[in-house]
This record gives C-alpha cells, structure tokens and sequence, in this order.
C-alpha cells in the first residue's frame, strides 16, 4: 500500500555557518593588507620571508593552534578555505606558511599520541622563535615512484639509535626547516610497504642542506636538496614506534597486506589540500582578469563586451568553482574518515591544479602585453600555479591513483 508519508530528506546544507564565514574574513583580509602588498618582493627575493612568517604568528595563522582550529571544523571545510584564502594573497608566501603543515601531516598521521605532542608543535615554534618543518621523501632517483628510494634506515639495537643514510631533493624547507620528517627504506625488498618515517630533531650531526633550487614559481618558498650522512636519532624518533613498525613488516613478509604506507598514507591525506592551494591561485588570476576586462578599452568599448573575452570568463568561473567543490568533497570526506573510494583526494588535486594552469594562462591572455609583464601579477600566478600539477604526485600520477581505484586493478 502507498502511504502518504515524505520520504525523510536526510540533511544537507552547502551553506557555510557563521564561524566559517568569520575565519574566512579573518583569513582573506590577513592575504589582502600583509601577504599580497609583500609577493612581488619575496618572488624576486627567492627567499623565505621570515618577517612574514613571523607576523602570521603573531597574528594567529601560523602555528599548531591555529592548524588545530582548523582541522577540528567538522565539516572539514575550514582548512581548504583557509588555504584557498592565503595562497590567493600569495602562493610562495602561502607555501612558506604552510610547508611546516606537510611534516606535521606525517607527524600525526603515523606518530603516537606522545610523538605527537613533542614534535608537532617544533614544527612551528612561537611568535618569539618561529620554527619550520620539512617533509623528505622524494630523491633524484626516486620521485613519482616512491618505491625507487634508496635512503636506508638501519636499527642499532646495542644503542636503541635508528642510523639514516640518503639524498633528498626538492624539499620544501629543507635543510633550513627546525624539524626534519625523513621517509626512509626499512626492508627495500617490501617497497612502500618497507619505509618508516622518522624525526630528525633541530640540529642532529650528519643532516645538512644540499644546494638551493633556482625555480620557475612559488620562489618565496625554500627547496633544496637534504643529505644525511650517518644520521643518528634515537629509536623514540621512528614514527609509530618500532613494536608497531615490526608488526608490519611481518605481516607484509608473510604476504598480507598492510594500508600503512609512510610517505603515500601523508600524501593521500595532504592532496585536498594543495588541491585549495591551487583554488587560491586560480581565483586570483580570475578576479584580476575580470577586473580588467571590464576596465580596459580597446576599439571604443570595454574588452569583456567581447564574446571572446566574456565566454573566456566565464569558463575560468564554471572551472574555478567545479575545483573548489571537488576540493571541498575531498575534505569533507577526510573529516568524516570516509575512504577515498574512487580517489576523490586525488581527483581534487588533479583537477585544481590543471585548472590552476589553464586560469593563470588565460588570465596573461586577457591582459594582453601587460599580462606578460611583472607590471601586473597574472605572470606570477601562472609560474606559481605550475607547481600545483607537480609536487605531491604529477597530475600523470594522480591519473593513475584514480585509473587504479575506479577499475579496482594494479593498472601501470
Ligand atoms: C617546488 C617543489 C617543492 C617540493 N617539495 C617537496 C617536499 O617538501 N617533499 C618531498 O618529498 N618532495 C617535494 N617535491 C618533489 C615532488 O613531489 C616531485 O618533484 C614529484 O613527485 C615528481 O617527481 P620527479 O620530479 O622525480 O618527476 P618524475 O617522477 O621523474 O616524473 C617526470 C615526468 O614523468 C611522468 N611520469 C612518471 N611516472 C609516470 C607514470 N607511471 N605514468 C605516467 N607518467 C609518469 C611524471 O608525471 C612527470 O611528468 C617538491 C618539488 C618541487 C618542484
């Protein structure tokens, strides 16, 4: 029998509650009036900007409490547009801020609660001595295939030390960072399944920085090689701990599997993520190519009276908001620990930062001769959203994460 009864809309909102909005505004006029006036001077500095750093830890945005607030949000939304907020002001200032963010992924993503509570905090020290972390898994050899890596971690056990032998390149902080998260091989022969992270504390011999890169965007954030020669931490430092690592390994020797995964476990939890960092840099290159439209004349009228222009606009638009909400399912599906069944973080990712590349490539378009110049920042956003399609996995290897998990094979 039919009965009468509305069947129960369970319940959805896509509107954002007032704390949301709050720390959004809070966020949006930090990147406004300190992060964009400073952009252009630390691009052409190539150089971190400490005096930056230092006032967003004054101010409350850089820092364990303030990345706590934002994670806590249960609806998982106020980390991306808090990131989306300051990777608009600026992406290398943006990426000087939160690359500290990437070690304490690790950090909390395989510590204890203990190791956590040490060292999450070293990874941003206080207004008076701000602190960096770094994050080192990629080497020359070893960069989308994360397998390849050959730095080796060897158990003293007459000293309960944990030695660390290796290269590092392209680390974000690296070699200046406080803090040092190493992903390092256990048991080459298990591949991923054979690494461990591991903490090399401020100022342990044997860790020092390589050279600097020279690079195309993002330039007011520090890259550079990382080597670690006889690096010697104490067995407290492996992430996890090794009572835990031990169990692993066995059960993946004995042929089970195990999900833990060092270094791509931190990457599938960062990638919504760099996914609003490439938001932030697409909706700068969009507001600033609809404002000029509308300003700039050419054959007696405004250039957005074109359709060629205007239909360019609004394609950036449709683009830019299909890749936040991918962002934000993204997020909202970590939050609620929901599996990424079909790589929706990596779908994020993947779908940002192309977008990112297409908007900041159409937004020099627009602007004409100016676009190209460092008279107006559309240039830099372009150079600053390239990097969007590389760090923390190639869009090719996002690809891939989603080609695996939706047909369910070991696709290649
Ligand atoms: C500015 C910057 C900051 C970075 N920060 C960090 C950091 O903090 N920590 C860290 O550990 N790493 C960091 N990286 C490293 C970054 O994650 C790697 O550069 C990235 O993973 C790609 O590795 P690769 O450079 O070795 O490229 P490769 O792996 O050599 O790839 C080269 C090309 O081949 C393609 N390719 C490779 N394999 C396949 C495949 N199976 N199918 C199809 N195409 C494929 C790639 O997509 C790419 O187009 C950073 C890099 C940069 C540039």
């Amino acid at each position: 029998m039919v009965t009468a009864e509305a069947p129960a809309i369970p319940s959805f909102s896509m509107e954002l509650n007032e704390e949301q909005i709050q720390m959004q505004k809070w966020i949006h006029e930090f990147a406004r009036d300190v992060v964009r006036p400073a952009a252009h001077e630390w691009d052409e500095r190539e150089e971190t900007p400490w005096p930056i750093i230092k006032i967003a830890a004054e101010n409350g945005l850089y820092g364990l409490q303030f990345m706590a607030h934002l994670s806590s949000d249960p609806t998982g939304l106020m980390l991306p547009m808090a990131i989306e907020e300051l990777f608009w002001g600026d992406a290398g200032i943006g990426m000087a801020l939160f690359g500290s963010s990437l070690a304490v992924a690790a950090i909390t993503g395989n510590g204890t609660p203990q190791q956590i509570g040490e060292w999450a905090p070293q990874c941003y020290g206080t207004a008076e001595k701000v602190m960096l972390g770094a994050f080192c898994v990629s080497e020359p050899d070893a960069g989308s295939d994360v397998a390849g890596m050959k730095t080796r971690a060897v158990y003293d056990q007459a000293k309960d030390e944990w030695v660390l032998n290796g290269q590092k390149t392209w680390i974000s902080n690296g070699g200046i960072a406080d803090v040092h998260v190493v992903v390092a091989a256990v048991d080459p022969t298990l591949g991923t399944r054979g690494q461990a992270s591991f903490i090399v504390p401020p100022n342990t011999p044997g860790l020092r920085q390589g050279a600097k890169f020279k690079k195309y965007g993002i330039r007011a954030s520090h890259t550079a090689e990382v080597y670690l020669d006889d690096v010697r931490v104490p067995g407290s430092c492996l992430l996890g701990g090794k009572e835990k690592l031990d169990a692993r390994l066995a059960k993946v020797r004995e042929g089970g599997k195990s999900r833990e995964q060092a270094a791509l476990g931190t990457f599938e939890a960062t990638r919504p993520a760099v996914g609003a960092m490439a938001v932030g840099v697409a909706r700068a290159a969009y507001e600033w190519s609809l404002d000029y439209a509308k300003e700039r004349r050419q054959f007696g009228k405004p250039i957005i009276e074109n359709q060629g222009i205007s239909f360019m606009l609004a394609n950036m638009k449709v683009e830019l908001d299909a890749s936040r909400l991918l962002v934000w399912r993204a997020a909202w599906m970590a939050r609620a620990r929901k599996p990424f069944a079909a790589a929706e973080g990596s779908q994020a990712k993947y779908k940002a930062g192309e977008v990112a590349v297409w908007v900041t490539d159409r937004a020099i378009q627009i602007g004409g001769g100016i676009g190209y110049t460092r008279e107006a920042p559309v240039e830099r956003f372009h150079r600053d959203a390239k990097i969007m399609t590389i760090f923390e996995g190639t869009s090719e290897i996002q690809q891939l994460v989603i080609a695996r998990a939706i047909s369910g094979m070991h696709l290649t």
